[in-house]
């Protein structure tokens, strides 16, 4: 289970149009391809496999208060700042994919120069090798400028791209510094408004997931994916200040416990109280255990409400293995410790079938069914659901985070507060 997978950022929508470089037709005006050794480095830098082994430094304080805590900035030891590469797996697989930028280098794999150009071009999947405007290239290669440019909508700072073919569809993976990978994700995960406190917050333990990430590569060619099933990571356009701002402040810090990073999960907004990994996932971890939270009540999805017709029910019964009819029942017949639905019962016509409310709740659909917190009643030919929270509800609350900081907590207190036991670990090696 990832970090943020049942989590929507309820702000995000509607999503900006994304930024769209002035596009200039300057076409691929490639040349003689040429060694060089200008550009940013390749993709496959070699700092990204190392094994974080930073020893933890500042302990968290065991409970939060509001106000500042003097003491708790100097204890975190402030890092040197890591050349940690976090490669982001963010367009593809299709079957062609646009650059934009002045200028935009192609280099091949061994890393000669391919083309050059100022202005648009388009890599196209061709076999299982790349055409690069007029060129063919091999299965795999770097594109990069030493400005900001665009690959497939999205606006990426200087530095390079590897672009595969696979399979006959090409894949772009970025390679971000991890400071910029934090900015950015936190722009797409939180918002604008948010108090620094908790976009500092946030931070930590968006920086933790990506270290995390990077320990355990999703693919042999990337770490992350760009969407909810890891953190969102949707390009440059949109990192104002304030998510640099968070960045900066909590730079190159982790969320620890023992001797490694902690499994940093987080939710868009709780309902009350969080909840267990073990009761969420089944697997324990001493500092992902249910803390009250009473600051999430701003959040849009604090408390909710979803129409299920019967129809809908009927198809997401069949998604689960029931065929329903019009006589279909649908209970809560299990909650975790904190009231989240555990085992959801389908019956219809003298056949029943239990299943993991989990399962219900991705059948229905987790922007409708926005938790596990809810109860489920008749109205009429359909049902009413009501709940409360955004999210699995495991780790910190942003909402939460967002709340706290209202009240003067600082991001440490925030990050105390929803990993009992945890600890900062200072620097990314
Ligand atoms: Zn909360």
């Amino acid at each position: 289970m990832s970090v943020s997978s049942n989590k929507i950022s309820a702000w995000l929508l509607p999503l900006l149009a994304a930024a769209v470089l002035g596009t200039v037709t300057g076409g691929c005006a490639a040349k003689k391809p040429r060694r060089t050794q200008e550009g940013p480095p390749p993709v496959s830098a070699p700092a990204k496999k190392r094994d974080v082994t930073a020893p933890p430094v500042g302990i968290l304080p065991p409970s939060e208060s509001p106000g500042a805590r003097p003491g708790t900035k100097a204890a975190v030891e402030r890092p040197r700042y890591s050349d940690r590469i976090i490669r982001v797996l963010f367009s593809g697989p299709a079957k062609s994919i646009a650059l934009d930028g002045s200028p935009v280098r192609v280099w091949k794999e061994d890393g000669t120069l391919l083309s050059e150009s100022g202005g648009s071009l388009v890599l196209t999947a061709e076999g299982n090798r790349i055409r690069v405007g007029g060129l063919q290239a091999g299965g795999s290669l770097d594109v990069g400028s030493v400005a900001p440019f665009t690959v497939a909508g999205r606006k990426l700072p200087a530095g390079r791209v590897r672009v595969m073919n696979r399979q006959g569809k090409l894949l772009a993976v970025a390679a971000l510094p991890l400071e910029e990978y934090v900015a950015a994700v936190l722009s797409r995960e939180a918002s604008p408004s948010f108090q620094p406190a908790a976009l500092a917050a946030l931070a930590v333990v968006v920086r933790t997931y990506a270290v995390n990430g990077a320990a355990k590569p999703r693919d042999p060619a990337f770490d992350l994916l760009n969407g909810v099933d890891d953190q969102v990571f949707d390009g440059f356009d949109r990192v104002f200040p304030q998510f640099r701002a968070a960045a900066e402040e909590t730079r190159g810090v982790l969320l620890w416990f023992g001797d490694g990073p902690a499994r940093a999960n987080y939710h868009s907004t709780c309902g009350g109280r969080t909840e267990s990994a073990a009761d969420a996932w089944g697997r324990p971890y001493s500092y992902l255990v249910s803390v009250p939270c009473d600051d999430c009540r701003e959040s849009p999805a604090y408390r909710w409400e979803y129409r299920m017709t019967l129809e809908e029910g009927r198809r997401v019964a069949q998604a689960l293995g029931l065929r329903g009819r019009d006589d279909l029942r649908i209970e809560v017949v299990a909650r975790s410790a904190t009231g989240r639905a555990s085992r959801i019962m389908l019956s219809s016509a003298g056949v029943t079938r239990e299943t993991a409310a989990p399962l219900f709740r991705q059948a229905a659909g987790t922007t409708k069914v926005k938790s596990l917190l809810f109860e489920i009643e008749r109205a009429g030919t359909g049902w009413k659901i009501s709940g409360k929270g955004y999210g699995h509800g495991v780790g910190m609350c942003q909402w939460g985070a967002e709340g706290k900081a209202r009240r003067g907590i600082s991001w440490s207190g925030i990050l105390a507060h929803y990993y009992p036991g945890s600890s900062l670990a200072g620097a990314v090696p």
